[in-house]
């Protein structure tokens, strides 16, 4: 098992074109050429896997794909199994990102199940969680996040490498950010769901925050109970911004 150590993963999202490998080839040598004790991930749109994993090889960097569907083949136009994105490079795999569950109707359900064909194609799946502003406000946060926790994730987790990201919805992209205790209230809670879930063998999965994660923010962030990594969505698209994100690790 992986989980002492923190997780820094990008999710570069719908962003990167080959000439983007010269971001991650600069962010391999600065941590070569550094001792970074944390694990680093980047995650690429899919097209890039192969080409970043010929870009960085035999270095530190951990590459993973944004989604999967969880059929491992067939006539499913447009998608991309686990398997295939093991092909091409990833070892991890970002799953039931908001930005899935709220634009193309990803249920928990359908987020465990993909969680499932991850773990059968040999990928550490990274499952994501978080409210909305509306339930923030009602004062329904943990209880929203306690319950995707409990639907997305499988039984044949228990045993597996894996981790889990607390991402407000509200916080993504915005500049926003809840506070410190807010922060480690939801990972608290996520933590007895995860064991409540899958039993105690999961006291130290990691919990990664995601959610505008910035240079400025997150040593702060990183510092906070049950907080096990980071997942960083605009800031990991410079090599620069990044590496200081993964310092603070
Ligand atoms: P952000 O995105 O860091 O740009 O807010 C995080 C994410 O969506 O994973």
């Amino acid at each position: 098992m992986k989980q002492s150590v923190k997780l820094i993963a990008g999710n570069w999202k719908m962003h990167g074109l080959t000439a983007s490998l010269a971001e991650a080839q600069a962010l391999q040598d600065a941590i070569k050429a550094q001792s970074v004790t944390c694990r680093v991930a980047l995650c690429p749109p899919a097209t890039l896997l192969d080409r970043m994993r010929s870009t960085l090889v035999g270095g530190k960097v951990e590459l993973g794909g944004q989604d999967c569907h969880d059929k491992p083949q067939g006539a499913f136009t447009g998608s991309v199994s686990a398997e295939m994105l093991t092909d091409a490079g990833a070892t991890l795999v970002i799953l039931g990102h908001s930005e899935r569950r709220a634009g193309f109707g990803e249920t928990d359900a359908d987020v465990a199940a993909k969680v499932e064909a991850a773990i059968a194609a040999g990928l550490e799946p990274i499952v994501c969680v978080g409210e909305t502003l509306e339930q923030r406000e009602a004062g329904d946060a943990v209880a929203v996040v306690s319950a995707q926790v409990a639907g997305s994730l499988p039984d044949s987790l228990s045993e597996r490498d894996f981790a889990v990201a607390y991402e407000p919805v509200w916080a993504i992209g915005t500049g926003l950010t809840p506070t410190l205790e807010q922060i480690a209230e939801v990972h608290a809670a996520i933590r007895s769901a995860i064991i409540a879930r899958l039993g105690q063998g999961t006291a130290k999965t990691p919990i990664l925050y995601g959610g505008s994660v910035k240079p400025d923010n997150a040593a702060d962030i990183l510092a906070t109970a049950e907080v096990g990594g980071a997942l960083v969505g605009g800031a990991s698209l410079k090599a620069d911004d990044f590496l200081k994100i993964i310092r603070a690790a």
